[in-house]
Parts: structure tokens; C-alpha cells; sequence
């Protein structure tokens, strides 16, 4: 087939949005005028949407969830996109822990976790039960994979074979996370394991979106202190310089307090070269509690958002949601932040940056599908 054919195949099957914006895409096999021509075909009405998700659970951590038709319809006008993904983690339900009483989360037992890798084929049957128009408002991510094991990265590859053209992408996986990390079944994750080396190489190689979960710090950290997992961190984002990476929640986490200059920290970051393909999402109320905490603290995140628009990314990080209003809490609960955005850069973290990064992704794992049939 050739390159002009198969972009007009990817349009006309709905792979990319049906609202595409004429953004520049950033594509590494195929030639950014024919994606162009592609796109230009592909550009329809206006886009009305008020934001896209990049971080949304569809199921919770017993694998449970909210059907995927309720859920467009919780989407409603309002959401646009969205990066679906379950939770690669079961709870394990113990019967000599708990008795009858059935954990749904990881702090309500002292049972363990387990990697369900089940989660990818279930999301992938989720996705395929749609029509190509309900399709083309999801960007589904592989996550059902155990980020220690050296087998990771044939997980991820083995599930884009078995399901081609629906995944654009990996995550929200974690590496360090308060209460979960230690309860997992088998090896503690780490950052210096050469299994998620080769996990990063391989998103890097097909062009998949990584979604990380990382605490920057150890719960309850004390003020004043390097956050303990920043140096590890940064040295895995810079070994990965051809992955696009958006680390989840800027490294922060329900008890993972901003003590050490937080923004002063991303500023670092954001400013520095070598992390070119670094992003942040600013998802979960958890977070948002501490971001938009005080005027103050909020005029900080928005002069940092406004000096690099494109860069940070909303996302929910809801879980099986019964409703619109709970789905879109933390999207409201950011509302004086959306006021001190510039337009343009209020524009690339509700919507622009979304679109950018998970339509390159989307055309990059179509074109590496294709390659490797
Ligand atoms: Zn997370």
C-alpha cells in the first residue's frame, strides 16, 4: 500500500478526530505535507468541545466500571477526547484478611495487588464495540503490564498486534506510589530497572504516549528536603529522549506534599532541553487540592502554564464515574486557574495538547501496525 493510500485509509476509517485542528504534527515516518494533505481532508466543523482527558480510568481497581456507551453520554458535549485506560492492578480480595467484606480500593485491605493484564483486552473489546465516530473520541492505552518484568515491553507489543488500530498509547502506569507500590505482588518497581528501560525504548520506537505515575517525594516528606525519587527521575526522562512522556500529576500525589518548590522544580524542567519531551498533567482533585490551593499558589501555576503552553495537559483521573458532575469535578475545581490562563495557553492544556500529542501517536502506531503485521 502506498503512503498516500494508507494516510486517505486512516481518514477515511475515522482514525483521526473528525474535528482536527490544522496543527503541526510530529510524526517521524511519514512526511509531515502528505499528513498535512491528510489532515486538510480530514478537517471538518469546529471543534465546540470544552476540554479532552488524557487521564481517565474507565474501571476501578476491582476491575469494575462504568459501561463505555453510559459513558459517552457522561462525556456529553462538553468532553471531547479522551485517553481510556482501566487500572492495571486488581485488589486482591482475601477471604482470611477481610472475610465477607469485599475491598474496591487498595487502602480498604491489607490484601496485595496484582498486575491484570486481562484490563488491555477488556478496554481493547470496550473500544471495538463503538462505532468509527464514538471510536474517534477515545485514545485507548495498553497499561496491563508489570513495569519490572524484562517480558514488559512484549506485553505492550503482543497486545498491538492482537488488537491493530485501537491503542495510541501506555498508562497511566506507576512506578513509585504512596500505599500502592509496596502492596504489589512480587518486585518493588524501580526507576533504574532496566525492564521499564525497555518498555520507554519500545513506546519510543512505535511513537505511543506514555502516561507515568511517579511520585517526585516519599509521603509525608519533610520540608526543606530534595524529593527522594527527583534524581532518578529526571535520569530516566533524559535515557528516553525519543518517548513523549507526560508524567501524571506533576509527581504529586494525595500525600505527596509540593514542600520543595514544586514549580520551581517543573520550572527546571520545563526550561531544560534534554526534557524536550516531557509533559505534566495537572489531573486528580488530590493534586488540584494542592495546586489551586490558595490565590497565590494558583497565580503561580498559571505564570509557569503561561511561560510553557505546551506542555501541561488536563486530565480527570476519575475512576467508573455515575455522572457528568463527578466526572468533571476536578475540571471545575480548576476554574480560578482556566481565568488566569492566557487564551492561547488555556486553549493548548484543555484541548490543543491533547490533540497534538495523541494524533501523532495515533497516525505513529498505525504506520508501525502496518510495518509489523
Ligand atoms: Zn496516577
Amino acid at each position: 500500500m502506498s503512503l498516500l493510500s494508507f494516510l486517505l485509509k486512516i481518514v477515511r476509517h475515522g482514525l483521526l478526530p473528525f474535528s482536527y485542528n490544522l496543527t503541526i504534527v510530529q510524526t517521524k515516518p511519514i512526511c509531515a505535507a502528505m499528513i498535512l494533505v491528510a489532515v486538510g481532508i480530514a478537517h471538518a466543523q469546529p471543534n465546540t468541545y470544552e476540554l479532552n482527558d488524557c487521564h481517565f480510568h474507565l474501571t476501578n481497581y476491582i476491575q469494575e466500571g462504568t459501561p463505555i456507551r453510559d459513558f459517552l453520554n457522561i462525556m456529553g458535549t462538553r468532553v471531547g477526547r479522551v485517553a481510556l485506560f482501566g487500572i492495571p492492578l486488581q485488589q486482591q480480595w482475601s477471604s482470611r484478611v477481610s472475610g465477607d467484606n469485599a475491598p474496591t480500593y487498595y487502602l480498604n485491605t491489607d490484601a496485595p495487588l496484582y498486575y491484570y493484564s486481562f484490563t488491555d483486552a477488556f478496554i481493547a473489546m470496550q473500544y471495538k464495540s463503538l462505532n468509527k465516530e464514538q471510536q474517534a473520541r477515545f485514545d485507548p492505552m495498553i497499561t496491563g503490564f508489570n513495569p519490572s518484568d524484562m517480558y514488559a515491553a512484549d506485553h505492550i507489543r503482543r497486545v498491538l498486534k492482537t488488537f491493530p488500530g485501537v491503542f495510541s498509547g501506555i498508562g497511566e502506569f506507576s512506578i513509585h506510589k504512596e500505599f500502592v507500590s509496596s502492596k504489589i505482588s512480587g518486585e518493588v518497581a524501580s526507576l533504574q530497572d532496566p525492564a521499564l528501560d525497555r518498555v520507554l525504548n519500545f513506546a519510543g520506537e512505535v511513537g505511543l504516549v506514555t502516561l507515568l505515575h511517579n511520585d517526585m517525594d516519599q509521603p509525608f516528606a519533610k520540608d526543606g528536603a530534595e524529593p527522594v525519587f527527583l534524581t532518578q527521575m529526571k535520569a530516566l526522562l533524559k535515557r528516553h529522549p525519543a518517548t513523549t512522556i507526560i508524567w501524571a500529576h506533576t509527581g504529586l500525589g494525595r500525600v505527596i506534599h509540593p514542600v520543595h518548590d514544586h514549580l520551581g522544580i517543573l520550572d527546571a524542567i520545563l526550561k531544560d532541553p534534554a526534557f524536550s519531551h516531557v509533559y505534566f498533567d495537572i489531573s486528580w482533585d488530590e493534586v488540584a487540592k494542592y495546586l489551586v490551593t490558595t490565590p497565590v499558589t494558583t497565580k503561580a501555576l498559571a505564570d509557569l502554564i503561561n511561560r510553557y503552553p505546551t506542555r501541561f495537559l488536563f486530565g480527570t483521573d476519575e475512576v467508573a464515574p455515575k455522572d457528568q458532575a463527578s466526572y468533571l469535578k476536578v475540571f471545575d475545581q480548576y476554574a480560578p486557574l482556566w481565568q488566569l490562563l492566557s487564551p492561547e495557553a488555556s486553549a493548548n492544556v484543555r484541548k490543543n495538547n491533547y490533540e497534538r500529542l495523541f494524533d501523532a501517536a495515533r497516525l505513529n502506531t498505525r504506520a508501525w501496525e502496518q510495518a509489523n503485521k
